[in-house]
């Protein structure tokens, strides 16, 4: 965006909101809040004489949301950039005003004598409810646009008379440059992001390792999550700087505020263009020894980008964003297409292939029709492909087919049990066993890897190491099962600790069974990437590294001006020495600032 484009907004000036910057960058562009969020009102009663004053709030409100969605829709299509957009909205004003639930609301309450808000809120929550059950995935989705339009219209109601003057949206001329904010962005919306136009994106909730912001990085998003709190249709349209590096988010900025941006982020451009040198080098230790180095991928599309930094290969390619982006991409055929073209892209150290890890704040809506109590501890990842044959077949046929092109290997997430890791892997040989059986050709040698990411693993990893050909350790699972933190649950954020004492001795000693069993093993969380903890992994000898695009130069240019003598020695020091996860990092940073002091001046961001 053109800082000089924009002017201020009268209305409401410059505002500064600090959340935590989970992918670095920055972006410039006008707001368009997405998702709103429907809560439920207070219930209070009234009485029969009350009824009438209830229909007329209902009815300004109606009229202010109509307003509100005109304007949106408006404020969208005006430049004929994003048509689908405005049709969205135009489908928002028929829901709002279908006569059949206005009418139901007003009898409700008068039969029931309750507040309009909170008869409104009931019956709007039944319809959504009953829409998310159905079998159409289209009319599943009408139920976010129900969401959407019953959380506008009850916020309207709630402001009474101040609404229109509280919402009106100001007026800009529509760039086409978007950022987007909003209470949550879900994984799947993440992946569906217009990338034509949204330059970044804020939300009110979140954390650095949900999939929502692991996505934003490989999409090369800025991105800013856990605001708590946004400010909503006021700044519909208005200029927003999302700061990823710091965490912060600007509404309405100052002429002067655009140009101190613009000023940073080119400063931020000529040092990555720094890094640029090392984007033909391997990867090596400053003594010479060999790091792997490679990269985590969500989309077949990322693979330029993965020959462009001359990555070892796709370390972890997560298949759920085929599941949930579209349909047509789960079929055998599809899969085999999207894992041959990785494959076919990856080069000699090939792709690892993880099969789905569906759960957790990744869901399927047709998998799960009723919500589980605690998802991330529910039925997940291996749990899940065990359960549904079909799905587990086709994906595994998919992925040995693929490896008749390239060299494919094949991952089990979410290893609890001895148990689950001999199901999965005789899945495997039947889904060999039918492509012999009908000539198709694959690559009888595929190798097979365990993620060790949960704690019962850790302890059981000489008996897992001697089932399969390697190890690649799902940190972001780990810490939050080490340690009992929910890892998308902001609240407990501060203590989700990739540096406590606990979770290191855990990875030392699932490293130390691997090569005691004679396998290799990866790290391919994201506390691989994370530049303050290089110094461990080279200490430990961790023999793989993954991580996202945005991450791999300047992890290799981290690993370059690393010794494994001091490394070695820190492992040995943590040991003896570090208690709390603080005390860990004060070490790994004396090793780190020692070796790479440029590198560590980035924003909080960089180091997820
Ligand atoms: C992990 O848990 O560290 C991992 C790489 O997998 P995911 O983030 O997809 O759970
Ligand atoms: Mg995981």
């Amino acid at each position: 965006m053109n800082a000089a484009a924009p002017s201020p907004a009268p209305l409401t000036g410059e505002r500064v909101l600090q959340g935590v910057g989970v992918s670095s960058g920055i972006a410039i562009g006008f707001a368009e809040f997405v998702g709103q969020v429907l809560e439920e009102p207070e219930l209070s009663s009234i009485s029969k004489e009350g009824v009438e004053s209830e229909y007329a709030r209902l009815s300004v409100a109606l009229e202010v949301t109509k307003a509100q969605i005109l304007e949106l829709q408006k404020l969208l299509g005006d430049d004929g950039s994003a048509p689908s957009h405005s049709t969205i909205f135009e489908s928002h004003a028929l829901l709002l005003e279908d006569p059949m639930v206005i009418d139901e609301v007003k009898r409700k309450t008068a039969e029931e004598l309750k507040c309009i808000d909170w008869v409104y809120y009931q019956t709007i929550r039944g319809y959504i409810d009953q829409l998310r059950k159905v079998d159409d995935a289209y009319l599943r989705e009408r139920a976010v646009d129900l969401e959407d339009v019953a959380a506008r219209l009850l916020k309207n109601l709630r402001a009474g008379d101040k609404a229109g003057a509280d919402t009106t949206p100001i007026q800009r001329a529509w760039a086409g440059e978007t950022v987007l904010l909003g209470h949550d962005l879900s994984p799947s919306d993440t992946a569906g992001i217009d990338r034509s136009r949204v330059r970044g994106f804020a939300t009110e909730v979140g954390s650095a390792t949900s999939h929502t912001a692991i996505l934003a990085r490989s999409l090369n998003l800025p991105a800013v999550v856990a605001l708590h709190e946004l400010p909503q249709d006021s700044y519909t349209g208005a200029p927003v700087i999302i700061d990823g590096y710091e965490g912060r988010v600007i509404l309405n900025p100052t002429q002067s505020t655009l140009r101190a941006y613009a000023k940073r982020a080119a400063v931020e451009e000529k040092r990555l263009e720094k890094l640029s040198d090392l984007k033909t080098a391997e990867t090596r230790t400053k003594d010479g020894d060999r790091v792997l180095l490679s990269a985590n991928l969500e989309f077949a599309t990322e693979i330029a980008t993965l020959k462009e930094l001359n990555a070892d290969g796709v370390g972890l390619f997560r298949t759920e964003f085929l599941f949930l982006c579209d349909g047509d991409s789960r079929s055998e055929e599809c899969q085999y297409k999207t894992y041959r073209t990785i494959a076919e892209g990856a080069g000699d150290h090939g792709v690892i292939i993880r099969t789905l890890d569906i759960g957790g704040d990744k869901l399927l809506p047709e998998l799960r029709l009723d919500p589980e109590p605690n998802p991330f501890l529910g039925w997940r990842g291996i749990r899940l492909t065990l359960d549904e044959h079909e799905l587990f077949r086709s994906q595994l046929r998919a992925i040995l087919r693929a490896s008749a092109h390239g060299k494919v290997r094949v991952m089990f997430p979410f290893i609890s049990t001895l148990e689950e890791l001999q199901a999965a892997k005789a899945c495997f040989a039947r889904a060999q066993e039918e492509l012999v059986a009908e000539g198709v050709p694959f690559d009888k040698k595929v190798e097979i890897g365990a993620m060790i990411e949960i704690p019962s693993s850790v302890f059981i990893a000489d008996h897992l190491a001697k089932e399969v050909d390697f190890f690649s350790i799902g940190t972001n699972d780990l810490i939050q099962y080490t340690t009992a933190v929910d890892r998308v649950n902001d609240r407990v954020a501060h203590l989700y600790q990739p540096m406590h004492p606990a979770v290191i001795e855990m990875i030392r000693t699932t490293v130390d069974a691997a090569h005691r069993n004679g396998i290799w093993c990866g790290i391919c969380g994201e506390a691989a990437a994370d530049l303050e903890m290089a110094p461990l992994w080279v200490g430990l000898g961790v023999d793989e590294l993954s991580v996202g695009l945005g991450q791999l130069l300047k992890l290799r240019a981290a690993l370059a001006a690393l010794s494994g003598e001091p490394c070695r020695k820190l492992v040995e020091d943590l040991r003896q020495k570090a208690g709390k996860a603080e005390e860990v990092r004060q070490l790994c940073l004396q090793v780190a600032q020692g070796a790479y002091p440029d590198l560590l001046i980035s924003g909080a961001a960089d180091r997820k």
